[in-house]
């Protein structure tokens, strides 16, 4: 089923980012059958440059989606930058790794976020949680990067223009900068979600922590006075620091110098121990 030329009639076009894949492209029709899974599916704006392996995809879709439709055609698509629309250039993208007490190795609730600043108004906040109870639970940004002990030193919620707590649908005089809401998880405990904020600039949030809560977020309407405050979600389930993250193009790097694996062959082998030369 083609794409449908000048898709997404549903206004979302403003929400589109563009994202960078290293791709381990080694024949002429990997191309044609990337593009092809991608146009299968709407996305018709794909870039690919078979001598750097790079493929670069405009479109409204998460990264976490984009890599698993490049990858059902066999290939091993690693990402290695986030930018705007127009011509790719980044305002600014971060990445923070979520886990325990801010330690993403730690098993439990765990999961990657994503920041991508697309124009000067609009930050892209995408990822994917795993190990939640299923159902609906806060997240935030919050003051500090400081996990030192676990997420409850990360401090209140980031709130550069002193207002009271609320929903991320407010205004910004009207929430926090940092309240982002609530995100679902499935019945397997997934939580997936792309969602573009108005309020919170990635420029702002480098260094930072962000937090994913045990309950629900009130966004402020409840009659407790945590709901005013953090929205009465409880404590942290798992929490990260918010760290500067590639853009189009600035992220090059195909082999790892410290033992010469490529960043394809990484991504399925351990970070140390058994399977990776240690040291
Ligand atoms: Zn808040």
């Amino acid at each position: 089923m083609p794409g449908i030329p000048g898709t997404e009639q549903d206004g979302s076009t403003n929400m589109a980012a563009t994202v960078e894949f290293s791709v381990n492209m080694t024949c002429n029709n990997c191309e044609q059958k990337i593009k092809n899974v991608l146009m299968e599916r709407g996305i018709n704006d794909v870039k690919i440059n078979l001598e750097t392996q790079s493929v670069q995809v405009i479109s409204n879709k998460s990264t976490d989606e984009l890599k698993s439709f490049i990858e059902s055609t066999g290939k091993v698509a690693v990402l290695v930058g986030q930018g705007g629309v127009a011509g790719g250039k980044s305002l600014g993208a971060a990445v923070a790794m979520l886990g325990k007490d801010g330690d993403y190795f730690t098993p439990g609730t765990q999961g990657v976020i994503r920041f991508n600043q697309i124009s000067k108004t609009s930050c892209v906040i995408e990822g994917t949680i795993d190990g939640l109870s299923p159902g609906e639970h806060g997240l935030a940004v919050h003051e500090t990067g400081d996990v030192s002990r676990g997420c409850g030193t990360l401090g209140d919620h980031f709130n550069p223009r002193n207002a009271r707590h609320g929903s991320p649908e407010n205004g910004e005089t009207d929430r926090h900068a940092g309240d982002l809401g609530n995100i679902t998880a499935d019945h397997n405990g997934r939580a997936s979600f792309r969602l573009v904020d108005n309020v919170l600039k990635v420029w702002d949030i480098i260094g930072r922590g962000i937090v994913v809560s045990e309950n629900k977020d009130d966004l402020g309407l409840g009659s407790s006075l945590l709901s005013k405050i953090n929205g009465n979600c409880g404590s942290g389930l798992a929490c990260g620091i918010i760290a500067r993250s590639a853009g189009i193009g600035e992220n090059t790097k195909k082999i790892c110098q410290c033992d010469g694996v490529t960043i394809w062959d990484e991504r399925i082998k351990p970070l140390v121990g058994p399977g990776r030369r240690e040291n």
